[in-house]
C-alpha cells in the first residue's frame, strides 16, 4: 500500500515515509492510495480475537513494510492491561439502551492514548526500516490531551526527542500539571501565549521553516509530528470502531449487517475520520454524528457546505475541542471529492487566504449522506453531565457530554433506529472542577469529585501532586522556533 497526498495525488510515498514525515512537503496530508476492504467473514473472525490481535490485523492491511507478528508485538505492549487497566483497552459501557465507547482508560486518561501508545512503536521502527541516519524530533501543538499523551508515548524512546507547545490559558489545571511534571530525558514542554490555533499555526510554520530544518538536520534530527495529521495517529484509531462493532456482535447486541451509529465529540476531526475509514473498510456503520462545542465551525460546514473560520473563538469547558481549523477534514474532502487533489488544494488555499471556502456540490451531498452534525452550548454541556449523573449514575467528562447532548438531538429527529454508540473521550477526573460545577457543587478538585461521586481516582492523576514541576513560564508565538533550536542545539537564546 502506497500513500499519496491530499494536495498532489501524483505523489507516492511508502507507509514508513508517511509516518516519518507527518506532513507532506507541500503542506498536504498523506492518505492511503486505496482503502482495504474487510468481508463479513473477516469481521466475524476478528470478533473472536483480542483487541491487540484485531489491531495487528487491521493495521497490517495498511502497512506493507510491517509483518502481522511485529504489529502484534507493538499492540500487546501499547494496549497492555498494565497500561489500560484491563484486557480490553476500549470497552463498551451500556447505559439504558445506548452504549459508550470508553477510550480513556490509558496512561493519560484521554482517548489520545489509543493512538499515542502505538505511534512511537511505528515511528521508531520506521526509522530503522527506512535506513534513516537521522533521529526523529517530534514537534507537537496541543490543546491539552495530545501533548501529555505524546510525552508519555515518546518519553525515553530511543532515537527520538519530543517538543510540546500548549496555549498557556487553553488547558485544564490537571492537563497543565500533567505536562509541567513530565518525566523523561528527551522531552521539552513550553506554554505559548495565545490560543490553540495560534499554537498550531506556530508549529506548522516551524515545520516548513528551511533555516530551522537545516539547523536541526546538522544536529542529526528530522522533524516528525505526533499531531493527528500524522497517518500513524489515525490508523490505530480505526481499530476501536471495528472493535466496538465486533464486541457488539460477540455479546449478541447486534447481528452482522445491522448498522451502528457513532456520535463523536470532535475537534481536529481525527477521531471521527478514523470512523469514516472503518466504514469504508466494510464495518456496518450508519451515520457518523459530529458533535462540536460552541466552536461550531464543523456543524455549520456539514449542514451548509460553507467552512468559515472567521468567527469568535470560545474557550470552553471542553478545551480539546476548542478548534477553528480542523486539520483532518482535509482528508475527508479529498476522499469525498473522488481523490481530486486540485479541488482540495484550491479549498485549502482559500481557507488560508480568506479563512472561508464553500465546498463543491459533490462534496456537500456526500458529506450529508455520511454525517449528521450539531453542537452543544456550555449550558447544554453542563446539563448533559448532570442528567446522566442523576439519571444513570454515569459521570461524563465535558467532551463526552457534548456528544451526549448532540446524540440526544439526533435520536429525537431521526427515523432510523440504529444502535447508537457515543464515543467517550476523557476520564471526568481530568476536568474535576467543571464536572463538579455541572452537578451543582463548588470547585474543589480531584478529592472533592471523589467525595461526590465515589468513583475511583485514577492513580496517574492521584500521584500528580507529588511530582516536581519541571517546565514553567510562557513565550510569545514568534519565539517558538528559537525555543526548539535552544532545546536541540543547547545554544543560548542570543546566539540563535
Ligand atoms: C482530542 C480530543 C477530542 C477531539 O478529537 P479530534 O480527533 O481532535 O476530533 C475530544 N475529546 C477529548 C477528550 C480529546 O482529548
Amino acid at each position: 500500500m502506497q500513500y499519496t497526498c491530499t494536495r498532489d495525488n501524483s505523489l507516492r510515498v511508502s507507509a514508513t515515509e508517511a509516518i516519518l514525515q507527518g506532513l507532506a512537503p507541500n503542506g498536504g496530508l498523506y492518505v492511503p492510495e486505496s482503502i482495504p476492504i474487510l468481508s463479513e467473514n473477516d469481521i466475524k473472525s476478528l470478533s473472536k480475537l483480542s483487541y491487540a490481535e484485531r489491531a495487528a490485523v487491521v493495521m497490517s492491511l495498511y502497512l506493507d513494510e510491517f509483518s502481522v507478528e511485529e504489529l502484534l508485538e507493538y499492540a500487546k505492549s501499547a494496549y497492555s492491561s498494565e497500561k489500560f487497566g484491563s484486557e480490553n483497552p476500549a470497552p463498551l459501557h451500556r447505559v439504558a439502551d445506548e452504549y459508550f465507547l470508553e477510550l480513556w482508560h490509558g496512561p493519560t486518561c484521554a482517548f489520545k492514548d489509543m493512538a499515542l501508545q502505538m505511534l512511537p512503536h511505528l515511528l521508531s521502527a520506521s526509522l530503522t526500516k527506512s535506513g534513516s541516519s537521522h533521529d526523529a524530533l517530534i514537534l507537537t501543538a496541543t490543546s491539552g490531551d495530545t501533548g501529555k499523551a505524546a510525552l508519555e508515548g515518546f518519553k525515553d524512546v530511543e532515537r527520538t526527542k519530543i517538543v510540546v507547545f500548549y496555549p498557556v490559558d487553553g488547558v485544564s489545571d490537571v492537563q497543565k500539571l500533567q505536562m509541567q511534571t513530565q518525566e523523561g530525558n528527551n522531552v521539552y514542554v513550553q506554554a505559548v501565549q495565545g490560543n490553540f490555533d495560534d499554537t498550531q499555526t506556530g508549529v506548522k510554520k516551524i515545520f516548513t521553516d528551511s533555516s530551522v530544518i537545516s539547523k536541526i538536520k546538522e544536529a542529526g534530527y528530522k522533524f516528525s509530528s505526533a499531531n493527528s495529521i500524522n497517518w500513524g495517529r489515525l490508523l490505530p484509531q480505526i481499530v476501536y470502531y471495528l472493535s466496538a462493532y465486533c464486541d457488539l456482535l460477540a455479546e449478541g447486541g447486534i447481528t452482522f449487517g445491522e448498522k451502528v451509529d457513532f456520535c463523536v465529540p470532535t475537534g481536529n476531526f481525527g477521531n471521527i475520520l478514523s470512523g469514516y475509514y472503518a466504514k469504508c473498510m466494510g464495518v456496518p456503520i450508519g451515520k457518523l454524528i459530529c458533535a462540536s462545542n460552541s466552536n461550531n465551525v464543523l456543524t455549520d460546514f456539514i449542514n451548509t457546505g460553507v467552512y468559515d473560520r472567521n468567527r469568535d473563538f470560545h474557550s470552553t469547558i471542553s478545551p480539546s475541542m476548542d478548534i477553528l481549523i480542523s486539520s483532518n477534514l482535509e482528508r475527508l474532502l479529498y476522499h469525498l471529492s473522488g481523490n481530486d487533489s486540485g479541488v482540495v488544494s484550491a479549498l485549502m488555499s482559500e481557507l488560508s487566504t480568506n479563512g472561508v471556502y464553500s465546498a463543491p456540490e459533490k462534496i456537500k451531498s456526500a458529506m450529508k449522506e455520511l454525517m449528521w452534525a450539531d453542537y452543544a452550548s456550555e449550558e447544554e454541556t453542563r446539563t448533559s453531565i448532570e442528567n446522566y449523573w442523576r439519571g444513570y449514575s454515569y459521570l461524563a467528562d465535558p467532551h463526552t457530554a457534548v456528544a451526549i447532548h448532540v446524540s440526544g438531538k439526533y435520536i429525537n429527529q431521526s427515523s432510523e433506529k440504529n444502535t447508537l454508540v457515543t464515543v467517550s473521550t476523557a476520564n471526568p477526573y481530568k476536568f474535576s472542577d467543571d464536572v463538579l460545577a455541572a452537578v451543582g457543587v463548588k470547585a474543589g478538585g480531584t478529592e472533592k469529585l471523589y467525595g461526590v461521586s465515589g468513583l475511583p481516582i485514577p492513580p496517574q492523576i492521584k500521584s500528580l501532586k507529588e511530582k516536581t514541576v519541571k517546565f514553567t513560564g510562557s513565550i510569545p508565538r514568534n519565539e517558538m522556533p528559537e525555543a526548539v533550536l535552544t532545546f536541540i542545539l543547547g545554544l543560548s537564546q542570543d546566539t540563535v
